[in-house]
């Protein structure tokens, strides 16, 4: 089902983009997809934590409004991006970015000034219930990134990362009030994008409110049909 082939032609240089309320599943799927179809996975949250943790100059910047739920100026978050993707010329998976029409605008014509384009985008459709309860249930590893989640994927002893021994974390975001926050952000400023993508006709939902697997099983075969026919 899954060519996980670094030569698989087609496949390396295919770009896509995982579009979802906070919590719908985008960095466990990317997690998954990324492996699976040898992408790289470029996550602009992973991006700004990282950075935070490092206590780098961009991690002063972002701390504040990644702390209170806001979302980073679209100016900090294309330099980042364009840093990041200017070295790359494999396939590229982008997980929370973008966030805004203008970060979608500036994708769009980066990658045509590159003669690239996004094959499709991948959007994981959840209710607004299931984020709360989701966000509120997850879990980090801030060494390795897993995450987790207390009530789906608990980790076998409690508070330690399986994978690394990391100790977890309740993201200071997904506090009952920053989640609040960050959901009526989403609806105003990231929403608007299943419009502009649709109307591009690159836009693919996938029902996201099953198990990890199971989503990952149908992004494949939406993938197969519609993309790799
Ligand atoms: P989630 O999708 O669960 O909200 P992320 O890890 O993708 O989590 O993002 C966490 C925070 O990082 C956001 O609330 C925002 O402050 C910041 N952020 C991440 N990606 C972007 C982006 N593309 N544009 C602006 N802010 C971003």
């Amino acid at each position: 089902m899954w060519d996980s082939s670094r030569r698989g032609g087609a496949r390396k240089s295919m770009n896509l983009v995982l579009l979802g309320y906070p919590g719908s599943g985008k960095g466990t799927q990317a997690k998954l997809l990324s492996g699976r179809l040898s992408l790289l996975h470029v996550s602009t949250g992973d991006i700004f934590r990282e950075a935070i943790a490092s206590g780098s100059a961009l991690g002063g910047e972002v701390s504040r409004y990644m702390a209170s739920g806001a979302l980073v100026p679209d100016e900090l978050v294309l330099d980042v991006i364009k840093a990041r993707l200017d070295k790359e010329s494999g396939g590229i998976l982008f997980d929370g970015f973008p966030r805004t029409v203008e970060q979608a605008r500036a994708l769009d014509a980066y990658f045509a000034s590159r003669a690239r384009r996004i094959d499709a985008v991948i959007f994981l459709d959840i209710d607004e219930e299931s984020v709360v309860e989701r966000l509120g249930a997850r879990r980090t590893c801030p060494q390795c990134l897993k995450i987790y989640n207390l009530l789906t994927s608990p980790p076998e002893k409690e508070g330690v990362c399986g994978a690394c021994g990391g100790r977890l974390v309740l993201r200071e975001d997904d506090s009952p009030e920053v989640i609040r926050r960050r959901i009526g952000v989403y609806k105003a400023q990231t929403e608007p994008l299943s419009a502009y993508y649709r109307s591009a006709g690159n836009f693919f939902p996938v029902k996201g409110g099953s198990a990890p697997e199971a989503v990952a099983g149908d992004i494949a075969a939406m993938l197969k049909n519609k993309i790799a026919a």
